[in-house]
């Protein structure tokens, strides 16, 4: 069995903090992290690996410094680790991020073995879209399931899996066939430690890396900034909210009379309106 997982280096978000005078994300000085959901994607990755065999790949397209992410997960135990890595990938939106994994991945699978599932995490923690998963699955045409967070039984025979997949006000639990495409939610698994022997191995691995031609890109103006439609015009932080936690004395009341009560107090129209609206019933 061979598994892709894509995973992206993002920013520390804990200290991340946007310029209040131009409105940017202040990246400098900031650490790198993995993305936090695209572990919860790797540990169920090597946790099928363990399992039934077989390799984990993983994939990340980035700057050449994204290479200490792609060691790092080698030291949590993948097998082998592509970067993608060209100036002509800079400045990609989902669109052309998509378009770039989506080759890479094709070309993995001519080089190591087609993939049998192809694992991203639901979304990053800098760009926030959750759009690329979906994105590489349609350009591969693969069928996908979302919002996983947590892997039930593979069966490599009938070719199949199934996956706990949360949606509002529930579980479903899916089966679809392989190959497939599964985004990660923050699960019940946590990425395992290093071994020391995979710690030893991540350091004097070789990552292998692809340009845009050796990735077999065919068409250079569907990458990066010039295959890019997005413009995100303004980026901000939220103002602080005015409003302030109020203290509320229950006295002899219920909660429930003290809180209407006092909702009635700082909106004084509303009970007018209510009693008007239910009127029309
Ligand atoms: C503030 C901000 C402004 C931006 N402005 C622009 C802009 O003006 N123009 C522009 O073109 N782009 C811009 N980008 C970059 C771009 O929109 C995204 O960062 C990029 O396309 C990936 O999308 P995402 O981070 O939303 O991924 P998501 O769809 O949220 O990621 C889902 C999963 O896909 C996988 N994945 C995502 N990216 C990669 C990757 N590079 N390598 C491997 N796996 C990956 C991971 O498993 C991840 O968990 C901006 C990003 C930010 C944060």
């Amino acid at each position: 069995m061979h598994i892709v997982v894509c995973i992206k280096q993002v920013p520390d978000s804990a200290q991340i903090r946007v310029h209040p005078v131009t409105n940017t994300i202040m990246r400098q000085g900031v650490p790198t992290i993995i993305n936090p959901y695209d572990l919860f994607a790797l540990e169920a990755a090597l946790e099928l690996r363990d399992k039934f065999g077989g390799e984990v790949t993983v994939l990340t397209m980035g700057p050449p410094s994204a290479e200490d992410s792609l060691r790092k997960a080698l030291t949590f135990g993948a097998d082998r680790a592509v970067l993608l890595t060209d100036r002509f990938f800079a400045g990609a939106d989902t669109l052309a991020t998509t378009y770039a994994l989506a080759t890479a991945i094709r070309k993995i699978g001519d080089t190591y073995g087609a993939p049998d599932i192809i694992f991203t995490g639901k979304q990053t923690i800098d760009g926030d879209t959750a759009q690329v998963g979906p994105g590489i699955a349609k350009r591969l045409d693969l069928l996908q399931l979302t919002y996983v967070a947590r892997i039930g039984a593979l069966d490599l025979d009938a070719r199949t899996i199934e996956a706990e997949r949360r949606s509002e006000g529930g579980v479903q639990i899916l089966r679809t066939r392989l190959p497939c495409l599964i985004t990660m939610l923050e699960a019940t698994n946590e990425i395992r430690r290093g071994a020391m022997k995979d710690a030893l191995r991540a350091a004097r691995a070789t990552i292998v890396k692809w340009s845009a031609q050796d990735a077999g890109v065919e068409d250079i103006a569907k990458c990066g900034l010039r295959g890019s439609p997005t413009i995100v015009k303004k980026v901000f932080a939220p103002p602080p909210r005015a409003e302030k936690a109020a203290l509320i004395d229950f006295g002899s009341r219920s909660p429930a009379e003290a809180l209407i009560e006092d909702i009635f107090k700082r909106q004084p129209k509303l009970e007018a309106e209510l009693v008007t609206l239910a009127r029309g019933f």
